[in-house]
């Protein structure tokens, strides 16, 4: 895009009206983002809208903005007891709170209502919100087929229908629930990074002859988020990470890994190396992740540990650092882990810890980013051969170069005060790969002793083998 086209590209050319372009500048936007400038004008004119759209696009104040509007200019008058006017849907709950929030800031300076409903929490506070009738609700498929099945929300005056993220929406049979229940007559919105099979299917089945947006270039996330990839022995990931945090003073990281139990042993880890942490995941009541969220939002928490499920759509302004403790099974979530960092046009960075039993997810991961994501191997903390090294395409790779070393190498556990081999114990059980997970913890366990190279002196990539 030229300059031109962006300086003519203003919001108020958007022909949004004053209270919404007040709210835009007290949030310090100052143009518009590539998916708002495509939506926004489709929207205020009614149509319903298929767009592709990462997360970090500004995808939320793309449907936020015309939204408002429409209600504001459709009803004078508050919504009536019980009553939708419309409707956000969300996969996940974090997410349905900071659409909320997005929501709020966009409206402040209209009069309508909005609210947000989803489970984990109290009923009863919801139910009485909703008894008084809300403009916009955002809300998770569960708990609002909840609220619906005890008749407190009545959907017949809702004009307007929002699925954000529906490739997450992870229960379609919810989401067909509850479009059952909505009147034919509706706007229909719907954002989604990818467009699989069955959500093409969906939008076929109730957008009524919309206007596609494709603003992501494929996995456009990725692109302003610096990637590093280090391969490391199961078993000694924790270890890796817990060095690299504490010497290189990582003062906000969000961590994924493939397990809830995976997620709250590394946190733990962290904690006895004395790095603040907390885990975010579907087993954790919902008062104990948003607390988790806004201590580490705050600061108060350097370590999130997340699962993909808990972590979708978080919107954490200025995270430096992802790092993928396991690599995700399906490619397409890398990209959606490493859009929580670099959001907005900031740079971030996402480094991802890599065994010998996940390199085929790596070059899956690479084929859906179309290019090479070159692995390096950290000094004292080279994979065992035959656990990764030897599994590499062409037998090449660190373990020729770092067998030398290798046996000492957990020398690096005396680097940090804490119990010795929590990666041991961790690589084991939080990996369900099988035999070479095993035999690799053990054989870390056994390693350690202190030889003079001090791998906590060795960050240095020596190799920069692929993989
Ligand atoms: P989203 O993709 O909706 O989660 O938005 C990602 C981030 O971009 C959020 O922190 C928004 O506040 C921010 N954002 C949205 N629109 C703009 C804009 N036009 N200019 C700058 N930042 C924006």
């Amino acid at each position: 895009m030229t300059s031109t086209e962006t300086r003519t590209n203003g919001f108020a050319d958007l022909k949004l009206i004053e209270p919404l372009l007040r709210a835009i500048k007290d949030q310090g936007y100052e143009t518009p983002t590539p998916i708002q400038i495509k939506a926004i004008p489709p929207v205020l004119a009614g149509r319903d809208l298929l767009a592709a759209a990462q997360t970090g696009s500004g995808k939320t104040a793309g449907f936020a903005l015309p939204l408002l509007q429409l209600l504001h200019e459709r009803h004078k008058d508050k919504p009536r007891p019980g009553r939708v006017r419309a409707l956000i849907l969300t996969p996940t709950r974090e997410l349905a709170a900071q659409v909320e929030e997005s929501i709020d800031s966009c409206g402040r300076h209209l009069p309508l209502k909005s609210a947000v409903v989803f489970g984990g929490v109290g009923i009863q506070p919801q139910i009485e919100k909703l008894k008084r009738g809300v403009d916009v609700l955002v809300a998770t498929p569960g708990r609002l087929l909840d609220l619906f099945g005890q008749g407190v929300v009545n959907f017949s005056d809702l004009s307007i229908l929002v699925l954000d993220e529906a490739d997450r929406m992870l229960d379609m049979g919810f989401i067909k629930r509850i479009l059952k229940v909505l009147p034919a007559d509706r706007q229909n919105l719907m954002f989604s990074a990818t467009f699989a099979p069955e959500i093409r299917t969906l939008a076929g089945t109730f957008l009524t002859d919309p206007v596609s947006v494709d603003v992501s270039p494929k996995n456009a996330a990725a692109e302003s988020v610096e990637q590093q990839v280090f391969r490391v022995d199961q078993s000694r990931k924790a270890e890796l990470l817990s060095q690299m945090i504490s010497k290189d003073d990582w003062r906000q990281v969000l961590i994924f890994t493939r397990t809830k139990h995976g997620a709250n042993r590394l946190a733990r880890k962290l904690e006895q190396d004395g790095i603040t942490s907390a885990a975010i995941h579907g087993n954790k009541s919902q008062s104990a992740r948003t607390k988790a969220l806004a201590d580490f939002k705050r600061g108060a928490v350097r370590a999130l540990v997340a699962t993909d499920i808990a972590a979708r759509g978080l919107d954490i302004e200025q995270l430096p650092r992802v790092v993928n403790f396991e690599l995700p099974n399906v490619p397409e979530d890398y990209v959606h882990r490493i859009g929580r960092t670099g959001r907005a046009g900031a740079s971030g960075r996402a480094v991802s810890l890599v065994s010998g039993d996940e390199v085929s997810l790596l070059r899956a991961i690479e084929r859906v980013l179309k290019r090479d994501l070159r692995g390096e191997i950290i000094e004292g903390f080279e994979p065992t051969p035959g656990e990764g090294a030897g599994k590499t395409p062409g037998g090449r790779s660190g373990g020729g170069q770092g067998g030398q070393h290798r046996r000492g190498g957990s020398g690096g556990g005396s680097n940090y005060s804490g119990p010795r081999n929590g990666g041991g114990r961790n690589g084991s059980s939080a990996n369900r790969n099988g035999s070479s997970s095993g035999r690799n913890g053990s054989s870390a366990g056994r390693g350690g002793s202190p030889s003079g190279r001090s791998p906590g002196a060795g960050r240095v990539s020596r190799t920069a083998d692929r993989y």
